[in-house]
C-alpha cells in the first residue's frame, strides 16, 4: 500500500529516502520505481479534458509535461523538503534558471547573497541582467546591508544556505522574514546542506532548489536539478518547465531515486567525515586556516548549531604557501580525486582559483574570501582513516 499523504508526514527523513514516491503494490509490483522511457502515451478521454481546462501536468500525455517516473521521484523530494510540490530538472541550473524566471520580468529588481555559485552569478550578472532584470549583490546575512537593498524595491531574495566554498551559514529565518515584509520572495540553493541538515522552507523560504547532481543523487554519475515549494508558488515554475523545456530524463530520475534511498546514511557518513578531516586539518602545521562550520573558529558556528542538523559535509582550509603549494598537495592525493562538483560518495578536492573562481583576479578571490593556498574538500564516505592518511602523506611531501 503506497503510504498515505497524512502518513508521510509522521515518517523520518531515513524512511522517506526510501519509501517515499513509489510503493509497490498487488497491481504494480515493481519494487523500485520503473523507469517509463515513453516520450509519449496513449490519449484518452481524460487526456483531452486535461488539454482543455489547462492541467496537463495532471495528466500522461507528453514527458515534457509529466512523466510517470518523474512524478514518483518528485514526491519522494516534496516528502523530504516538506513541499507541496516539486518539479525536477536536467541541471541544478536548469532549475534555478527556472525558479528566478518564474518570478522575475523586464524591470523586475534582485537582491542576491554575494559570492554565490559562480554560474548562478553568471547567469544573473550576464544573462538576466541584459533582459532587464537588476540584480544588487549584497552582504545578505549583514541586516544593514539587507534591509538598505531591500528598501529599493525587491521581486526576489536569492541565497544559498551554505555558501561556497567559505560555508557561511545563511540567516535565513531573518532573511525570509525581511524579504517577505518587502513583498519579495525568497529562493534558497539548499544544495550543501540537503533537506538531511536543513528544510529553508519551514524557515521562511519560498521556492527551494538543489543541484541533484551532488549529494542527492550522490554518485557523480548523474546531472539533475529540483524547484520545491507551496503548489500555488511551483505553478509558474511548471510553465517555465513545460514551455522552456530542461526536464529530467527519466533514466537519470531512476538514478537519482537509487541515490536518494541512501541520502540520510550518506549525509551522515559524510558529515562524520568532514569532521574528521576538518579537526586533522586544523592541528597540521602546513595548514593556515580551516573553514568548516562545525569548528568554533568559522564564523558561521553558532549558526550552524541552530540552523543545520549537522555541519555539513564540505571543508575548505588554506594552505601554507599560497596556490602552488596548494596544488603541490592536491596533485599528491592518492585517494582523493582532483576534480570539480562535490556530494559524491568519493572525496573530491579542488581549488577555486583554478576552477569555480579562475576568471577573478587574485584581488577580487581576495576579497570573495578566497586568499592563495585555498582548498575545497567534498569529504567522501571512504573509511576516515584512510582520508586523514592521505592527506597526511601529501602535507607531508
Ligand atoms: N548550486 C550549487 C551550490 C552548485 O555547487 C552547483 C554546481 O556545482 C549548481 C548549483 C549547479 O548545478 P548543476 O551543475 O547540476 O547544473
Amino acid at each position: 500500500m503506497e503510504p498515505r499523504a497524512d502518513d508521510v508526514q509522521e515518517l523520518h527523513p531515513a524512511t522517506l529516502c526510501i519509501h517515499a514516491g513509489w510503493r509497490a503494490t498487488p497491481e504494480k509490483k515493481d519494487v523500485v520505481v520503473p523507469v517509463a522511457h515513453a516520450a509519449t502515451f496513449l490519449l484518452d478521454d481524460a487526456s483531452y479534458r486535461a488539454m482543455l481546462d489547462g492541467r496537463v501536468d495532471e495528466a500522461e500525455i507528453y514527458t515534457r509535461l509529466g512523466n510517470p517516473t518523474l512524478a514518483a521521484v518528485q514526491n519522494k523530494l516534496a516528502a523530504l523538503e516538506g513541499a507541496e510540490r516539486a518539479l525536477l530538472f536536467g541541471s541544478g541550473m536548469a532549475a534555478i534558471h527556472a525558479a528566478l524566471l518564474s518570478r522575475v520580468k523586464a524591470g523586475s529588481r534582485v537582491v542576491a547573497q554575494r559570492g554565490l555559485y559562480g554560474s548562478t552569478w553568471d547567469l544573473l550578472e550576464n544573462f538576466l541582467r541584459p533582459l532587464g532584470v537588476a540584480t544588487e549583490f549584497v552582504e545578505l546575512d549583514d541586516p544593514a546591508a539587507r534591509k538598505a537593498a531591500l528598501a529599493k524595491g525587491c521581486d526576489v531574495v536569492y541565497c544559498e544556505s551554505v555558501s561556497n566554498p567559505a560555508l557561511a551559514v545563511a540567516d535565513l529565518p531573518a532573511i525570509a522574514k525581511d524579504a517577505r515584509a518587502a513583498g519579495a520572495i525568497t529562493i534558497v540553493d539548499a544544495t550543501f546542506a540537503t533537506p538531511m541538515l536543513q528544510k529553508p522552507l519551514a524557515l521562511g523560504a519560498d521556492l527551494v532548489v538543489h543541484s541533484a547532481t551532488k549529494y542527492l543523487a550522490g554518485h557523480s554519475d548523474v546531472l539533475g536539478g529540483v524547484v520545491l515549494g507551496a503548489r500555488e508558488r511551483m505553478q509558474p515554475v511548471y510553465r517555465w518547465l513545460q514551455l522552456a523545456g530542461g526536464c529530467m530524463d527519466p533514466h537519470a530520475a531512476f538514478l537519482l531515486d537509487r541515490g536518494l534511498k541512501t541520502l540520510s546514511l550518506r549525509m551522515q557518513a559524510h558529515v562524520e567525515n568532514a569532521c574528521e578531516l576538518a579537526r586533522f586539518l586544523a592541528r597540521h602545521p602546513k595548514v593556515e586556516r580551516v573553514l568548516f562550520p562545525g569548528l568554533e573558529s568559522h564564523p558561521s558556528h553558532g549558526r550552524a548549531r541552530t540552523l543545520l542538523a549537522g555541519p555539513g559535509g564540505m571543508v575548505s582550509c588554506v594552505v601554507k604557501g599560497g596556490d602552488a603549494a596548494a596544488l603541490a598537495c592536491l596533485r599528491k592525493l592518492k585517494l582523493a580525486l582532483e576534480a570539480s562538483s562535490l556530494g559524491g560518495v568519493e572525496t573530491l578536492v579542488s581549488a577555486p582559483f583554478n576552477t569555480s573562481h579562475a576568471r577573478l583576479t587574485a584581488e577580487q578571490r581576495a576579497a570573495a574570501g578566497i586568499p592563495p593556498g585555498f582548498l575545497r574538500i567534498s569529504a567522501g564516505i571512504e573509511d576516515a582513516r584512510d582520508l586523514v592518511h592521505d592527506f597526511e602523506q601529501a602535507l607531508a611531501g
